[in-house]
């Protein structure tokens, strides 16, 4: 083959689609440059791209452009990321050059070059030393950071694991010239850290751990169903340690990183060092520094929110995805992924396992696993021995609320708060109430910019749209509405039973949760912190609290309102009712003691409430399955939406159907079209927002439909008067 007429395909970095043809500098070694960055002209301007391929160009050589700028001498994607984010761009029909920057961080993206991997390090020097042998009168921290310095050099990724600021207090040793910063290169990944010792597994941890490990060198997938507390996370510290052994690296994928902070912790205190977390708290600088450590495979054991996902490990011999049936691995703006199914294709191409692991596993893995595609473990009983909670339904038909909490709440507070024990009340509701109306004119508060009402929030004395963010003055108000202004408020927020719980329990600690109380980096593991310790008698809080944190002293724990849950209009909605209700029970009596879940509701007959109630989610998932294939809903059809928004009330609707026009005649007939459909708040932030729904019962038929879709809107000139996405699998059919 000619060498000129060969060129570089490069996928530009952003959400742009299609790949382009480049000619590469003379002399270049063209089959090697797969998986580099370069820096390339497009447009008007130049910019970063992913060379994806090397092959024959249809645009005759002296017509391509030359990339300007080489900037990887060796390929930084590896082939098989490179495979995973080619087949995400096809399946969620997305730009590849977004499925690639997903893969790296900012920096790279930008084009800078890779971090150097090589670790900050603190060393003791001679006077330090000296320090130490004299016995010198020294501070509890100094003398034990000298310690650790004295055993060997303590590694900059190994602070997280030390429980108090230490590196405040290594700066200060710095000061004194009794410790040194130095840098270690290479593959480090031990640190003198003590290490936690790992538990002795019960028989049914022990027979999911076996069962795993025997099937550790090729792909399957196992769902790991076990209530909270039944010891999973301990079954995923045991696995990591199993494939760090062989050599292999584990990737665990959790849900927000807030809500996972105490299982962090826990991988730190067994791996140290060779544990990390990748989440979008992290500074830039952070993010890189991590990604250059896993590529280079000095972090054995990763932990990360959803797009730790795309992390490069080179390792790679297991998955984890923690809390899988989490909303919050499905992206919800631009590449609209779910992390946990690409964390199933990253492990069937890569032939190792993948465990999902949950107390209330997604209706979609629980079918998979009926239908024998995913392997079944289960946890039955709480590993430390604790009893189930007993769920409660109370009916507050007719009854005096006082903040919303009725009197057998409150005096089942009472009781367990004379206990010396805590409470958990569960409101999914910030602000102090959802509608500020007059009393006098009927006028009610309602965002200008969406089909909303907006929010009364007391403590910040505004009025906030919870859909926009768009907010204004409480005082305000006055210029609104009538003369008589008689404002009133209905419905309930977390301010406010806050308000309700200061007059009715005096003298107790009170801590609210929710994202206007915790709004800085660490109050919310402060939070957490002061509950453990006793320090709060009673937690309020939204559905921060009703994952993944473990309150041994909670025996009580109040639903205040079941149900703005049960009428919700989206098809998950019973799911996630039924996942929260089990998963907050799970917040109860994780120690010795037994603990209760008080669930209020107007509806105390609901077979959904009741089946949620009965604490079997096995009993909920097969009522609840039963209505998704009756309704023809997921897991029973693959569903994708396209949906598009214009500050023109007509152009969504206008596009959307002219596109179903186009594509009646090309997609399978298997395949159904419904709408064009207004969004059920059909303007939000000013733009009017509509969706086309996509359905099959089979995938493949619906993958075949999506193809497309694609060249259908190129054709439709109305494309260019809305903003319009794809969304496969999404979480809303509309
Ligand atoms: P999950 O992840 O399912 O919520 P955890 O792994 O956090 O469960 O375990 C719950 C509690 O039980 C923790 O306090 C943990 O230390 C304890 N635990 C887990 N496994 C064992 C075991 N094999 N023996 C004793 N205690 C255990
Ligand atoms: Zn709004």
């Amino acid at each position: 083959m000619d060498d000129a007429a060969v060129c570089l395909q490069v996928a530009i970095i952003g959400p742009v689609r299609g790949i382009f043809d480049y000619s590469a500098p003379a002399g270049s070694p063209l089959a090697a440059l797969t998986g580099c960055r370069v820096r390339a002209p497009f447009g008007r301007r130049e910019r970063v791209g992913v060379v994806v391929g090397v092959a024959p160009s249809q645009v005759p050589a002296h017509r391509l452009k030359p990339i300007t700028a080489l900037l990887d001498p060796l390929p930084l994607l590896s082939p098989s990321l490179l495979a995973l984010a080619r087949w995400a761009a096809d399946y969620y029909c997305h730009p590849l050059g977004d499925a690639l920057g997903a893969a790296f961080p900012l920096e790279l993206r930008r084009g800078e070059p890779p971090r150097d991997p090589s670790q900050l390090c603190w060393v003791l020097t001679a006077a330090g030393g000296a320090r130490l042998a004299e016995g010198a009168r020294l501070g509890v921290r100094q003398l034990a950071l000298l310690r650790l310095a004295q055993a060997a050099p303590i590694l900059e990724s190994a602070l997280a694991a030390l429980a108090f600021d230490a590196r405040r207090g290594l700066q200060q040793l710095v000061a004194r010239g009794w410790c040194e910063q130095a840098r270690l290169a290479g593959m480090e990944t031990d640190d003198a850290t003590p290490r936690e010792a790992f538990m002795a597994l019960n028989p049914a941890q022990n027979t999911a751990v076996e069962s795993i490990l025997a099937e550790l060198q090729r792909y399957s997938t196992w769902l790991l169903q076990g209530v909270t507390g039944s010891g999973k996370t301990e079954v995923y510290l045991h696995l990591a340690r199993a494939a760090s052994a062989l050599g292999r690296q584990t990737l665990v994928l959790i849900p927000e990183i807030g809500l996972s902070e105490q299982l962090v912790q826990r991988f730190y205190r067994r791996f140290g060092g060779a544990a990390a977390v990748l989440h979008s708290e992290l500074s830039d600088r952070e993010r890189a520094l991590v990604w250059a450590r896993c590529r280079r495979g000095s972090v054995r054991v990763l932990l990360g929110t959803r797009s730790a996902v795309w992390a490069q490990l080179p390792d790679l011999g297991l998955i984890i995805v923690d809390e899988e049936h989490d909303p919050s691995f499905k992206q919800q703006e631009g590449f609209r992924y779910n992390a946990r199914d690409v964390a199933v294709v990253r492990a069937r191409n890569a032939d190792i396992p993948v465990v999902l692991g949950s107390a209330t596993p997604s209706l979609e893995s629980e079918l998979n696993a009926a239908r024998g595609r995913y392997r079944r473990v289960s946890l039955p009983q709480r590993a430390a021995g604790a009893a189930c909670p007993i769920l409660l339904g109370l009916d507050v038909r007719g009854l005096v609320l006082l903040g919303g909490l009725g009197a057998t709440l409150c005096r089942a507070m009472d009781e367990c708060l004379a206990r010396g024990e805590q409470v958990l009340l569960f409101l999914n509701r910030r602000g102090y109430a959802p509608l500020l109306m007059c009393h006098a004119c009927g006028w009610i508060a309602r965002c200008s910019r969406c089909d909303a009402r907006l929010v009364v929030h007391r403590e910040a004395e505004r009025l906030i749209c919870h859909h926009c963010d768009a907010d204004q003055a409480l005082a305000r108000v006055r210029d609104a509405c009538c003369a008589d202004q008689a404002l009133i408020t209905l419905g309930l927020g977390t301010e406010q039973v806050e308000d309700a719980l200061r007059q009715r329990f005096p003298g107790r600690r009170i801590l609210r949760v929710d994202r206007d109380s915790m709004r800085k980096k660490g109050q919310l593991e402060a939070a957490y912190g002061a509950v453990r310790a006793r320090e709060v008698d009673i937690l309020l809080g939204t559905q921060m609290l009703s994952k993944g944190h473990d309150f041994p002293e909670v025996t009580l724990v109040g639903v205040v309102d079941a149900d703005s849950r049960l009428f919700a209009t989206d098809f998950r909605a019973a799911e996630r009712f039924a996942q929260t209700i089990v998963q907050v029970a799970g917040r109860a009596g994780r120690g010795s003691k037994p603990g209760t879940v008080l669930v209020q509701t107007h509806h105390p007959d609901n077979p959904l409430l009741q089946s949620a109630l009965k604490h079997h989610y096995d009993s909920f998932v097969s009522a609840a399955l039963a209505e998704r294939a009756e309704a023809r809903l997921p897991p029973y059809a693959a569903l994708a939406v396209v949906r598009a928004e214009s500050a023109n009330q007509q152009f969504p609707t206008e596009f959307l159907t002219g596109l179903k026009r186009l594509l009646h005649a090309r997609i399978p007939a298997e395949v159904t079209l419904a709408g064009p459909v207004p969004a059920p708040m059909e303007r939000k932030a000013g733009r009017y927002r509509a969706a086309l729904l996509l359905s099959a019962e089979r995938r493949a038929a619906l993958a075949l439909g999506l193809r497309e879709l694609l060249p259908a809107i190129e054709q439709l000139p109305q494309r260019t008067r809305v903003r319009w996405h794809i969304d496969v699998d999404p979480q809303e059919a509309s």
